[in-house]
């Protein structure tokens, strides 16, 4: 055997994206309607009038959801939902979907009927049909592939590298709720692990447990930016913490950014969560994931535009690529931000 195939190289040496560059740097169109390929939200097909948008994500049992906690039909509608959001990221519009599924024989057809009671509920919110998927077995846990198929305009599909110097930087909704959800959820479980008596507190959070359960999608921002005639300069989900996606915006545009703290939205609940955890609320905003709020970039001209609509905040601009990517927090200093999101590759499981 050759020294080349005896070598082995671990793939947490890469992390999640050194790894998918890696991979993927073969991945040259052969197809002139491929207008997008790999390193966007959703891949972008020229289709005539209009363009197709591509999105697809998998989730893993014990990786990205806990059965302890997490209902099938919520799992069911999350699963859909992480893929629109993906599709809305473009500036598109969901229209299909396909579903696979990999499942042990744990899971009954009951089980499965309740996730895609959930499946359903999404297609009916989100006005996307179930077209297809696969289904087969797995020898331990639950699987779920989920692909979104979208429409849009060409001229108003929105990438992530096209953001330029001196634009606004604008964030949906709050962040990091979703993250504190989590820990909330992982603390009762705990709790329950040592004690099965004890029900788990989760009455007042509501909020918190809705973001980390059942997100939504940002469909309204889209429909919103149709009518106020906005196209973004850039765009990307949140899916991964704002540090991890504002990186993500940089570095394929080139450009740097400043994030002012004081412009990164947080839930009330989020704040008091956080700190009941002893956890920075802005930490758990910038590194947390699983917010599906959209962060975006708009040509300052266009401020007039967005500055009147509910739910959008400015926190910051883009600045040249040799000022980094930056966070300046209420206190007046000025840091780097850290580009790391959710990390995958967990050696212990
Ligand atoms: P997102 O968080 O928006 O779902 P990802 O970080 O998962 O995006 O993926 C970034 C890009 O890399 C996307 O264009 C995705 O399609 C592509 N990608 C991820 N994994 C693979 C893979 N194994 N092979 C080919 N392309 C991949
Ligand atoms: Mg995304």
């Amino acid at each position: 055997m050759s020294e080349e195939k005896t070598k082995r190289t671990d793939v947490n040496s890469l992390g999640e994206f050194g790894l998918i560059d890696h991979l993927t740097r073969m991945a040259v169109p052969n197809n002139p309607s491929t207008i997008k390929g790999v390193g966007d939200d959703a891949a972008v097909i020229d289709n005539g009038d209009k363009v197709t948008v591509v999105s697809t994500d998998l989730l893993v049992e014990g990786i990205h959801f806990d059965m302890m906690y997490t209902p099938l039909k919520h799992l069911g509608y999350k699963a859909i939902v992480v893929n629109l959001s993906d599709i809305y990221a473009m500036n598109a519009v969901p229209k299909q979907i396909t579903v696979s599924i990999a499942i042990s024989n744990r899971f009954s057809v009951e089980a499965l009927e309740e996730l895609y009671e959930g499946i359903y509920t999404a297609c009916k919110q989100y006005k996307v049909d179930l077209v297809g998927g696969d289904t087969t077995s797995s020898l331990k846990g639950l699987f779920i592939s989920v692909t979104a198929i979208g429409e849009g305009e060409k001229e108003k599909i929105t990438y992530r590298n096209t953001a330029k110097i001196g634009d606004l930087i604008c964030i949906t909704g709050n962040l990091g709720a979703a993250y504190l959800g989590l820990q909330l959820l992982e603390r009762e479980k705990q709790i329950y692990l040592e004690n099965p008596n004890i029900q788990p507190d989760l009455e007042d959070q509501q909020y918190l447990m809705e973001r980390q359960l059942k997100p939504e999608a940002r469909k309204d921002m889209i429909e919103m930016f149709a009518k106020n005639q906005l196209v973004p300069t850039s765009m990307i989900d949140i899916s991964d913490g704002l540090s991890s996606e504002i990186y993500h915006i940089c570095k394929q545009s080139g450009v740097g950014a400043v994030i002012e703290e004081s412009g990164v939205p947080i839930h009330p609940d989020a704040q008091m969560m956080a700190l009941q955890f002893q956890l920075d609320p802005v930490t758990c905003a910038l590194s947390g994931g699983e917010d599906y709020e959209l962060l975006f970039t708009i040509d300052p001209n266009d401020v007039e535009k967005v500055k009147y609509l509910p739910d959008i905040y400015i926190a910051g601009e883009i600045v040249d690529k040799k000022e980094g990517v930056k966070l300046h927090t209420k206190g007046g200093n000025i840091h780097d931000l850290p580009a790391q999101g959710w990390v995958h590759f967990d050696p212990n499981k």
